[in-house]
């Protein structure tokens, strides 16, 4: 394949995810991407963290990234784990460079500091929406005069870095799927490059790191497009080579908007943990956007394949099929019926060996079960009645009957309500004992109720039962991950029983 703009130099690609929370199926879509395009090319294919966030960052999220990809064998060539010669692959480790980078724009009169305070800032916004207008930096520091920045700077006045968009004309980059993508400066904004604590925003970070890192193709998510011509602009104010950009079409739920965990579960650790086979998921994941062409009809015919078949295909098929001229702009749903689908072709395709290797791998592994073991000791009779007792650690779907969920002193609607706080306080809270019961007993006291009542909603909406063994300890070993899908679904389901029943 030969592009315009292609050299000689060697295909480097890159994914570069941050640690904000669980890893992130449409993590996992851009990796494969970018896994397929190196592995088809002979290219390198490099994992960068960027933790430059340090508001949304979740100090155990980094490995769950690296353990995620690992479980879907979509391994790196250099990363902040294993090394590589343009390292170090963790943004908050390089600080020292993007400093060095933005006094070079700041000195070039690309970019300029700007000292308005939250408020200013916040009260321009303000004016700006009552005006009906977009809300963006007015350009009010612009061109302060040195005595003025030489006066601020030695009262310590806290600034921002921002890059100095032209105020006319256009910025046109090429995006391999689309072809020339042109964006007005009108509607480019003053982009904070440095914030005032020193960490660089994802624009300046993304782009220093690109180029050094030799990144030659850019391949991540359509959300981005809006964001590359700033980093056009950057790339040119350094003087820079800029890479081919290919902006994947969004994965987006049934209904058609972007893909949410209010709609879909979104967590790598949830496929894990449920019991999706990564080679299901990738497969999946290989349908989304087109890139696989579809049997002909002279092979369905001659092969005596379904139509369903066509779908099924493995890693290796890919890296040997993978079209990146063939994905359609269209955006891909990600349709979990039928990722159940693919997952149980696959089951079903396993020896019985494996089958039973894969069930002790995951839903009845040594690990899971020493975990559970614990919470039932003291509470049965029997060994089989820890069957009854834990029941629900190894579905995949409770649903309690109403005269279980609903508390004596509460309506339905209030119940689903307090749920939905539930949900509210479990997403938000760090997933310990420890922080979980203050919090979920402060929401009580917030909607007046009882501790009882709080806790029995939740242990009815997770174990589907009025009994089970703790239940904080019991959401620690189910995970959050889970626990926070169980609860979706619970309150999905109820939803639609209540609008069907109106
Ligand atoms: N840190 C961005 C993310 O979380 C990277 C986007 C990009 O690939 O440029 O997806």
């Amino acid at each position: 394949m030969t592009t315009s703009t292609e050299s000689a130099a060697p295909i480097r690609v890159r994914i570069a995810p941050s640690p904000t929370g669980d890893p992130h199926v449409g993590t996992a879509y851009i990796g494969l991407l970018n896994f397929i395009y190196a592995r088809q090319r002979g290219g390198q294919f490099v994992l960068r963290i960027e933790d430059t966030d340090r508001a949304r960052f979740v100090a155990t999220s980094e490995q769950m990234i690296f353990d995620s990809l690992h479980w879907l064998g979509l391994e790196w060539d250099e990363g902040p784990d294993v090394g590589g010669p343009y390292g170090p692959y963790r943004q908050s480790e390089r600080t020292e460079i993007y400093r060095e980078h933005v006094e070079f724009l700041l000195a070039s009169g690309h970019a300029y500091r700007s000292f308005e305070t939250a408020e200013e800032l916040d009260a321009m916004r303000k004016s700006q929406i009552a005006a009906k207008l977009p809300p963006r930096y007015n350009g009010a520091h612009r061109e302060l005069p040195q005595v003025q920045i030489d006066a601020f700077l030695a009262e310590d006045r806290p600034y921002v870095i921002r890059l100095k968009v032209p105020v006319e004309g256009e910025t046109i980059f090429r995006d391999e799927l689309r072809g020339n993508v042109t964006f007005s400066h009108n509607n480019v904004d003053d982009q904070v490059l440095m914030k005032s604590d020193g960490f660089p925003t994802y624009h300046l970070a993304n782009v220093v790191d690109d180029h050094l890192m030799r990144i030659t193709d850019v391949i991540r998510a359509e959300e981005w497009i809006s964001s590359t011509p700033k980093h056009v602009l950057l790339y040119r104010a350094f003087g820079w080579d800029i890479p081919r950009f290919w902006h994947m079409p969004l994965l987006r739920n049934l209904d058609k908007s972007k893909i949410s965990k209010r709609k879909n579960p979104v967590s790598l650790i949830y496929y894990r943990e449920s019991g999706f086979l990564p080679q299901a998921l990738l497969n999946f994941l290989g349908l989304m956007g087109g890139g696989m062409a579809q049997p002909t009809e002279q092979e369905i015919v001659s092969k005596g394949m379904n139509v369903k078949e066509g779908d099924i295909f493995s890693l290796s098929d890919m890296l040997e099929k993978f079209d990146f001229r063939r994905i359609s702009l269209g955006g891909p749903v990600f349709d979990l019926t039928k990722l159940k689908w693919l997952n149980g072709e696959y089951l079903r395709a396993l020896s019985s060996e494996k089958f039973f290797d894969a069930l002790r791998a995951t839903i009845f592994s040594d690990d899971y079960l020493r975990r559970i073991a614990p919470l039932v000791q003291t509470r049965i009779e029997t060994l089989a009645q820890f069957g009854d007792m834990t029941d629900f650690f190894f579905k995949d779907d409770v649903m309690p009957a109403p005269e279980v969920f609903i508390p004596k002193k509460h309506t339905l609607e209030e119940t689903l309500a307090f749920a939905a706080e539930q949900l509210t306080v479990l997403e938000a809270t760090v997933f310990a004992v420890e922080d979980l019961e203050p919090a979920l007993k402060q929401l009580g006291v917030e909607k007046e109720w009882s501790v009882k009542d709080n806790f029995m909603l939740l242990r009815a909406i997770l174990t589907g039962k009025i009994a089970s063994p703790p239940l904080l300890e019991s959401l620690m070993v189910f995970g959050k991950a889970r626990s926070l899908d169980r609860m979706r679904r619970f309150l999905d389901t109820q939803k639609r029983q209540a609008n069907s029943r109106h």
